[in-house]
């Protein structure tokens, strides 16, 4: 009997997949943990024990349907360390007679697989996860006659050929999209709810990472992991999503608050990056769900969350197949200068940061407008080198695989791509900050000052960031209103802005 060896990377977890449906004593399926993934950068403590506990329980529910598997842990003997030398290990060891894989979405995991079939001398193939709505080029087709890339037009046609939200050809209600009520701050005595967290051991993976000698960052209770980590569990975080914050998500969706970490976002990124749950699961359960509660939960909240799972998402999926691998090399600000030191302690004066920081190592997560208008933005006007600002995000958050991670960072966050995901750097002073947000009135910094003791950073350098780079941002129309204003400013005004800049980018470790 010809037998097949079937690998399943750590984040294609997809226990629907076509691949399950048939169980075959000839058909063996293999997991492995290898110091290639725990260190290609620099992870949260918490994304490599969420990974490699959902792969062994991913093994686990395998084995208990009947299915042949091969989990390797990391400190087994004869693990290589690395999935090629695993896999030509076992196809030598097993005689196996093809090999199969599921596609990655990881540009590096792709060439790798690919050189490893070359070398292989027994049929090999690749097939799709069965998770995204795209396929790894569509987007490249749609746009690849346009100018610029505008995820609003991506959006509108997915929303059309998928049928979601559309009443015969047309949006449901009119209207496609409701950004505009999406901008709520939360009010003063407004009591957030405390996040749903699991609560499993994990210890003992803890101990294996630990012996390894894998280097990881951040804080963790291993004893009390709060991540999910199988399909049931992501289902209930969505389900919990669904009944409790779901009626504000997309009212405080760009809100910042020290009150809670995760304010009334889904948490769901990990599940589904993972492949745990899909997006048309998550899509439809939510559709269902207003649906049966349209008193409690209004039309925009519902579009807001579709739209950042069937737009964005695969949006920057669409980017990422098309741009890499030079997407990875762009630095269009030329930016050169070494992410502050706090970014890895959290050890700052402003606020803002601050909480964003400490919360990213305490729970290997942000939302997106922390991740966006915190530590992107300042890492944007302070000129980071687009290398460790990507390094530190894919590292950081416990769902941050490549296709998603450098999309976000390297051209939503940093504009390091020139505006092919954004047509203008995502950057802003304090005011921004205290209009979204309630770190403002706990902060060391002053927002409303630009200049002098006390003044916020994040002022001066907003205009010193758009003065060392108006050659390249000048002829932005979205940006020349701000450059007029610039122009318009007395030249002691401005001066005094730049040196404040300069000051507080000299000691950026210490502001
Ligand atoms: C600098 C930066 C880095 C980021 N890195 C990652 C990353 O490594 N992995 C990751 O999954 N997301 C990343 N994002 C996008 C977004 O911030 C996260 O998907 C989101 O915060 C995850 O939390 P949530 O599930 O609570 O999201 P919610 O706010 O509840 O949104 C629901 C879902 O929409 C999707 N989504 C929302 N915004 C985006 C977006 N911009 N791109 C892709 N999907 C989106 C996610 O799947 C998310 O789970 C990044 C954003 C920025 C600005
Ligand atoms: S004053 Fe500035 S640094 Fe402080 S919280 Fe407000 S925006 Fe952030």
């Amino acid at each position: 009997m010809a037998k097949t060896l079937r690998l399943i990377l750590g984040d294609q977890l997809n226990s629907q997949h076509s691949w399950f449906q048939e169980k075959s004593s000839a058909v063996t399926y293999v997991l492995m943990e290898c110091r290639s993934e725990t260190d290609y950068t620099k992870h949260h403590t918490q994304k490599v024990l969420g990974f490699f506990a959902a792969m062994r329980a991913f093994e686990q529910g395998l084995a208990e349907q009947g299915h042949q598997t091969i989990y390797l842990k990391l400190n087994d003997e004869n693990n290589e360390q690395s999935i090629a030398a695993n896999v030509s290990r076992l196809i030598k060891e097993h005689q196996f007679d093809r090999f199969e894989y599921l596609l990655p979405d990881e540009w590096r995991l792709d060439q790798a697989l690919n050189e490893l079939c070359k070398k292989l001398s027994i049929p090999t193939s690749a097939c799709d996860t069965e998770h995204f709505y795209t396929e790894r080029l569509e987007l490249k087709e749609m746009f690849h006659d346009r100018k610029q890339l505008v995820m609003e037009y991506f959006y509108r046609n997915m929303r059309k050929k998928h049928d979601v939200l559309m009443d015969n050809g047309e949006p449901l209600t009119g209207q496609w999209n409701y950004d505009a009520s999406n901008r709520k701050k939360l009010p003063k005595d407004w009591k957030v709810e405390k996040p749903f967290l699991f609560s499993h051991d994990l210890s003992s993976i803890e101990d294996e990472l630990k012996a390894s000698g894998v280097e990881t960052f951040g804080k963790v209770a291993a004893s009390a992991f709060i991540w999910p980590i199988n399909r049931a569990e992501s289902i209930e975080l969505l389900q919990h999503f669904l009944d409790v914050c779901f009626r504000y998500f997309g009212d405080f969706q760009d809100a910042m608050s020290q009150r809670e970490w995760s304010l009334y976002h889904a948490r769901i990124s990990f599940s589904m990056n993972l492949k745990m749950i899909s997006p048309k699961e998550v899509v439809d359960a939510a559709i269902e769900h207003w649906r049966a509660n349209q008193e409690e939960v209004d039309f925009s909240q519902l579009e807001g969350f579709v739209r950042q799972i069937i737009g964005w998402r695969e949006f920057m999926r669409g980017v990422y197949w098309w741009k890499m691998p030079d997407f990875a090399e762009m630095n269009f600000f030329e930016h050169n200068q070494p992410l502050p030191k706090w970014y890895w302690t959290g050890d700052t004066k402003m606020a803002c940061m601050r909480h964003a920081i400490q919360g990213s190592l305490d729970h290997a997560y942000a939302h997106h407008i922390q991740r966006l208008m915190l530590t992107g933005n300042f890492a944007l006007l302070a000129g980071c080198d687009p290398d460790e600002v990507d390094a530190w995000y894919l590292g950081i958050y416990i769902d941050a695989i490549e296709w998603v991670e450098i999309t976000n960072t390297r051209g939503m966050s940093q504009y390091a791509d020139g505006g092919i995901v954004g047509t203008k750097p995502y950057v802003s002073g304090a005011s921004y900050v205290h209009k979204m947000g309630d770190h403002c009135s706990n902060c060391h910094y002053d927002h409303k000052k630009k200049t002098g003791e006390g003044a916020c950073p994040l002022n001066s350098l907003y205009w010193h960031f758009h003065v060392r780079h108006r050659d390249k941002l000048g002829n932005n129309p979205r940006i020349s209103m701000m450059y007029r204003t610039w122009d318009k400013m007395d030249a002691e005004k401005r001066k005094a802005y730049l040196d404040q800049a300069e000051e507080y980018l000299s000691k950026v470790d210490y502001i």
